[in-house]
């Protein structure tokens, strides 16, 4: 594991960026580099046991220059007001590439919830709304799920904000259950985003999907649904990983099967699948023989210590921030293609911002349309990534943040007298 943290990962990414944006003034390259509004809270909760206890609750604000701040809350032991910003200001780049009219936030609670019960986390999203919801609102900032967090909070969170506003505001998060406001698509948007990107990619580098080997680190949200779109394309899913190992067959893994039978319970963990032919570790899937490796886990995946193992032709960024800078120069150096997180992940952002367009328009669109319109917004943002690269010669990760850049520079100068 690497010991560069996502937030200095991503300061490091940034300030390469911005060297190559031309006629930046200071003001500006301040407000890139700096987050509008940093929240800390307390959040006391009684727990099952009669007793109270209090947890450390977060909200950054990175931009609002494109409109209201977007982005999930995270319930992990790790969360901090560190990764907070990181995360944050990813989605700040994440909006603004797919033209999103949204800037980027992100938020959390400091807590393990494995070790709280349901009413316990439902007494944790109340005390986040009731502390923070000042702060939030459908034109000023709209969470959504992250990790540990999913429909069932997000519908905790409509319930309490409407409540405490005394009128219904479907409006102010997204990711919800389709019962309460939520949209078709949405659970499936990051991974066929992800599968999508991954095909453009493929195709550019002058590659044929069908009998393709890819291998999946991570089979959660992301990872089982760009798994099950890629086979669906011809791909063969050679490897996949959770937190308990990895599973591989060189024939390639009955995928549907695999995310049904992962997804129900039926398995624990993909090692445990009967159709796998042999077992290895986490970090056995990132350096197995393959074409295509997706990262769908965790930050700083691929670092400066296994970036030269790596022996996949393309790697893509299903997950937020998982390679290194200098896991990132090392990949750069073998030619090896990189698929950013801000490219590559859209697609649950893009998901979400339809969700609140139909909640405004309080009518719901049917699975097709959202999956149709997905896909052609991944495309246009895609095409504007290569036709940078083409100018420019820069890396898709480069095209893209400073293409991000751009975009959030011309309005702030459009505000300006
Ligand atoms: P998830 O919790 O559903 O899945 C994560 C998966 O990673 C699980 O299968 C877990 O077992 C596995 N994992 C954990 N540690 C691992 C390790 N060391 N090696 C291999 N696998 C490991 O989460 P998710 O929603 O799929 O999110 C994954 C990543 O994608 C996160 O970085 C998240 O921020 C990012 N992301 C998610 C969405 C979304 O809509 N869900 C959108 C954009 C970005």
């Amino acid at each position: 594991m690497t010991d560069e943290t996502l937030d200095k990962c991503q300061e490091t990414f940034l300030s390469e960026a911005l060297e190559g944006i031309e006629d930046i003034d200071d003001q500006s390259r301040r407000e890139m580099e700096s987050a509008d509004r940093e929240l800390t809270v307390e959040i006391t909760i009684p727990l099952n046991t009669s007793e109270f206890a209090r947890f450390p609750g977060y909200r950054v604000q990175h931009s609002s220059v494109l409109g209201p701040c977007k982005g999930g809350i995270r319930f992990h032991p790790s969360v901090d007001l560190d990764e907070c910003r990181a995360l944050a200001s990813l989605m700040t780049w994440k909006c603004a590439l797919a033209d999103l009219p949204f800037g980027g936030g992100k938020g959390g609670i400091r807590c393990d919830p494995k070790n709280l019960s349901d009413r316990e986390l439902l007494a944790l999203v109340h005390g986040y709304v009731d502390k923070l919801g000042a702060f939030i609102g459908p034109n000023k900032d709209i969470p959504a799920p992250d990790v540990n967090t999913g429909p069932r909070e997000m519908g905790w969170f409509l319930d309490r904000y409407s409540m405490s506003r005394g009128e219904l505001r479907p409006d102010v998060v997204t990711g919800k259950p389709i019962e309460l406001h939520g949209s078709l698509g949405r659970v499936t948007s990051t991974g066929y985003g992800v599968a999508y990107a991954t095909m453009k990619a493929w195709d550019w580098l002058g590659e044929e999907m069908e009998g393709a080997r890819v291998l999946v680190q991570g089979f959660g949200n992301v990872g089982q649904y760009a798994a099950v779109r890629l086979a669906e394309h011809g791909a063969k899913i050679v490897g996949v990983s959770d937190s308990r190992g990895a599973a591989f067959n060189d024939n390639g893994f009955e995928v549907n099967h695999l995310q049904k039978a992962k997804s129900s319970g039926e398995i624990r963990s993909v090692i445990e699948f009967e159709g796998t032919e042999r077992d290895g570790s986490g970090e056995d899937l990132l350096t197995a023989e393959g074409d295509i490796l997706v990262l769908a886990a965790l930050e700083g995946a691929i670092h400066v210590d296994n970036a030269d193992d790596v022996q996949c032709r393309l790697v893509v960024e299903g997950a937020n921030g998982p390679i290194t800078p200098e896991g990132d120069r090392h990949l750069a150096k073998r030619g090896i293609e990189v698929v950013p997180d801000i490219l590559a992940n859209a697609g649950g952002v893009i998901v979400s911002y339809f969700e609140w367009v139909q909640n405004k328009q309080r009518y719901q669109w049917a699975e097709e349309t959202v999956n149709e319109r997905l896909e052609e917004r991944m495309q246009s943002t895609w095409d504007r990534v290569i036709h940078r690269h083409q100018k420019t010669e820069e890396r898709l990760r480069m095209a893209s943040l400073r293409l991000s850049i751009e975009r959030i520079l011309a309005t702030i100068h459009l505000k300006r007298a």
